[in-house]
């Protein structure tokens, strides 16, 4: 088992000729896929950091068949300063895919992940949870692979990983800025997995994202069965159809939502109120579901924007 930094060379006034120090494991035996773990490719989202901090420091790589490279956390800078995004560039990695080997530090550890990393992998893992502005009920997701056979391999991952929901989703405008994207460019099998979120650590969930990565790893042939601490749960499928399935702010106020997370709503049914403190004597805003499904996440801060999503919910799978 190898482990050391990606050197992320980073010249500043106060370091010429610096690097910033991105860690990674890598950890290699017998024969068997190359699998990429991903923590940290936004830097407040907690339980996959710590997952996989946990694997490595478990692992025993002469029971490897295969190769596992970790990165458990992705945007270093963003990661350390607790953030989604990077504070030296501002940039939040899921939305700086292909990246430029000559660009931003965001955009450099695009560029690695997506040009070296992934094309050197058969099956990324991609570690996420709300972050500081959502809470999502823990599942895992992936964009629907065109390809059945790789929509049937997609579909074993999220079985195997074991959450309590998990389904396939069309990402809105295609969004092609993401890991998910690039993953798909390079022909890379992958998995999304929301965990939480509200800025902080929930020890169940760290548990859940650990067991599920070993259960994949299982699942893939390159741990052994008994390696995993935990059996899956049953997985409650879903899907995300498009814009019907998000509620959005439509004024800056407090936002004062009315369905918990893994409630049943109706098309119609109030989600929410927002209410202005600077004229309260205006009637609030209230905004609906636009379909029936269930809440899959909702947005954590009681202040909200005009532009803030305040909820996710699922259709039915098809
Ligand atoms: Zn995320």
């Amino acid at each position: 088992m190898n482990h050391g930094f990606l050197k992320l060379p980073h010249s500043t006034h106060e370091s010429a000729y610096g690097w910033i120090p991105i860690p990674i494991v890598v950890a290699a035996h017998g024969n068997g896929p190359t699998v990429l773990l991903v923590g940290g490719n936004h830097g407040d989202e907690y339980e996959g950091q710590i997952a996989l901090m946990r694997l490595v420091r478990s692992l025993d790589p002469s029971r490897l068949k295969g190769r596992l490279i970790v990165l458990p956390a992705a945007n270093f800078p963003a990661v350390m300063a607790g953030r989604r995004a990077s504070p030296i560039d501002g940039g939040n990695l899921n939305r700086a895919f292909p990246g430029n080997e000559n660009g931003t530090p965001t955009e450099m550890i695009a560029d690695y992940i997506e040009s070296v990393l992934l094309r050197r992998s058969q099956v990324c893992l991609d570690l996420h949870s709300g972050g500081s502005s959502l809470e999502y009920v823990a599942h895992a997701h992936a964009r629907r692979p065109s390809d059945p056979d790789r929509r049937a391999r997609t579909l074993a991952l999220i079985k195997a990983f074991g959450a309590p929901y998990g389904g396939l989703v069309r990402p809105l405008q295609g969004e092609p800025r993401t890991l998910s994207a690039a993953a798909e460019r390079q022909g890379v099998d992958y998995m999304n997995v929301e965990l939480g979120g509200g800025g902080t650590v929930s020890h169940d969930l760290v548990c859940l994202a650990e067991a599920g990565i070993r259960r994949v790893l299982a699942q893939l042939g390159i741990l052994p069965d008994d390696n995993v601490n935990m059996p899956a749960l049953e997985v409650w499928p879903f899907a995300i159809e498009g814009a019907a399935n998000y509620v959005y702010c439509l004024e800056d106020g407090l936002f004062e939502p009315f369905v918990r997370l893994q409630q049943t709503v109706e098309a119609g049914q109030p989600a929410g109120a927002i209410h202005s403190p600077g004229t309260p004597w205006r009637d609030e805003t209230v905004v609906t579901f636009e379909r029936a499904g269930m809440v899959l996440c909702r947005r954590f801060p009681g202040w909200a924007h005009r532009g803030d999503c305040l909820f996710q919910i699922t259709s039915a799978a098809p």
